[in-house]
């Protein structure tokens, strides 16, 4: 038997139809009634959110959540799928910032917090009704009628259910780890947060700064200095001898608590007629040093120990120095008003001959390794920006934000001839991702939930799943 087909059909149409006949007879509805009772398969959707406008890579994604149900159904499943939508989070606060022009935090305090979240809640479903049918119009059969939504309140208990049971368990911690923190946003990032705000052209500063070496730790230098150093003796009365470190962020440096030497690397001494600076052999000539000549070496291991004194003394700019304790652990002890004030280098494993002067400047508030360093050594902590990304303190720049603070600070260590060289690189800086505002590496308190406790019992889950595509 043979039906002529017609050769001008309408696919659109075509698909309409099926769609009405799947809406009108309630086929949804009717696959899921015909499996009550039968074995259940769960689809869980991590619900998109309403504020923007469907796109095509979400027709790709519903089509498997789509799929696989359907498959399972079919194989005599029961499927319940329940839609949800996604209200919470910085992106929609975001839209509403952008929307009022607001520059920070304090910006919604000033404006009240519930008018805020007001307009966060009648943004969240902008969109809803191109949502609704983008998923009918592609054949995605969930439950729009009763879905999920994050903002009310059984959903919002259920996390605090989530987060006791964690609690009573023992693993949430109050910890202080130095995360990528964003100054506009006022939190930390994940690091796939930070993956996506890198630039690669970033212009920065690039200075050489001199650190001051006590003269007790001067004279131990010279007696370790192999080379001619009669005349370097001589004048240790009159000429300062300096430890030259390198940085890209300024704003550092009155954080700055201790300087890194490789204890394996030789240093070199050099002078010319006002003073005397020490650095890395394998990085005297990369840097360049016109007028100056060589004395001796000495080698890292004979630098570790020494004291110089701090570029900012913490307690002349009213800023608590605190230092770590290995005992108690976090949070750092308060430490007295010591005047005079001097800080040690110390030998670490992280002194790369890449850039810089084999030298480095560690300021534990400001970097994972620094921090890492601060707890090993048990150094002091000094922590000179607040979570806006500005300079505290009495400084002569406090009260600015780092990346502006940064011109302030080299003209004052300058004009205390404490600056070697000023230049400038192109670097890869990470920035927020939502809006733009430089990253800063920040030692913070913050909740976390001990994952790694979980850590095999995970491995083992994952082992069990079959993953598309095979990793
Ligand atoms: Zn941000």
């Amino acid at each position: 038997m043979f039906h002529p087909v017609n050769t001008k059909i309408s696919f659109p149409e075509l698909e309409n139809e099926i769609i009405r006949f799947w809406k009108d007879r309630n086929i949804f509805q009717k696959s899921l009634h015909n499996r009550t009772g039968s074995p259940q398969f769960t689809m869980y959707d991590g619900p998109p959110t309403a504020n923007g406008k469907p796109g095509i890579h979400h027709v790709l994604s519903r089509v498997y959540k789509d799929i696989i149900p359907r498959y399972r159904t079919m194989k005599g499943s029961y499927v319940p799928r329940k839609a949800g939508w996604d209200t919470h989070g910085l992106p929609v606060e975001l839209e509403i910032e952008k929307k009022l022009k607001f520059t920070s935090k304090a910006d919604i305090e000033n404006y009240g917090v519930a008018q805020f979240n007001k307009l966060c809640r009648e943004s969240v479903f902008t969109y809803l009704k191109e949502w609704d049918s983008l998923t009918e119009r592609i054949g995605f059969w969930i439950d729009l009628e009763h879905p999920y939504i994050t903002l009310e309140n059984s959903y919002i208990e259920s996390c605090w259910w989530a987060i006791k049971e964690l609690w009573d368990k023992g693993l949430v911690y109050h910890g202080y780890k130095v995360t990528p923190h964003c100054p506009r946003c006022g939190t930390s990032l994940s690091s796939h947060e930070v993956a996506l705000g890198y630039r690669d052209d970033t212009v920065d500063p690039s200075v050489y700064i001199k650190f001051k070496v006590i003269d007790d730790s001067a004279r131990k230098i010279v007696q370790n200095v192999a080379g001619d150093t009669k005349a370097m003796l001589r004048e240790l009365g009159q000429k300062s001898v300096y430890f030259l470190a390198w940085t890209t962020t300024p704003w550092t440096l009155p954080g700055n608590t201790a300087l890194a030497v490789s204890p394996e690397l030789e240093y070199s001494v050099l002078k010319n007629e006002n003073e005397y600076l020490i650095l890395a052999s394998a990085r005297v000539m990369p840097v360049g040093f016109e007028g100056y000549t060589a004395v001796g070496t000495v080698q890292g291991n004979d630098l570790a120990g020494m004291a110089y004194e701090p570029l900012f003394n913490p307690h002349s700019f009213n800023v608590e120095r605190r230092r770590f304790d290995k005992n108690t652990g976090f949070p750092v002890q308060s430490a007295s008003k010591d005047n005079p004030l001097s800080y040690q280098v110390i030998a670490a494993d992280f002194v790369s001959m890449e850039d810089g002067t084999g030298i480095v400047h560690v300021a534990p508030a400001f970097g994972e390794v620094d921090f890492k360093a601060g707890e090993e050594n048990e150094l002091n902590f000094v922590q000179n920006v607040d979570l806006d990304g500005n300079i505290t303190g009495t400084y002569p720049f406090a009260g600015k934000f780092v990346k502006k603070a940064d011109p302030l600070i080299i003209e004052d260590l300058s004009s205390r001839g404490l600056l070697y060289r000023r230049e400038t690189i192109t670097h890869t800086y990470p920035f927020c991702w939502r809006c733009d505002a430089p990253l800063l590496y920040y030692a913070k308190r913050s909740w976390y939930i001990r994952t790694t406790a979980k850590k095999q019992e995970l491995i083992d889950g994952n082992a069990t799943i079959n993953w598309y595509p095979d990793h």
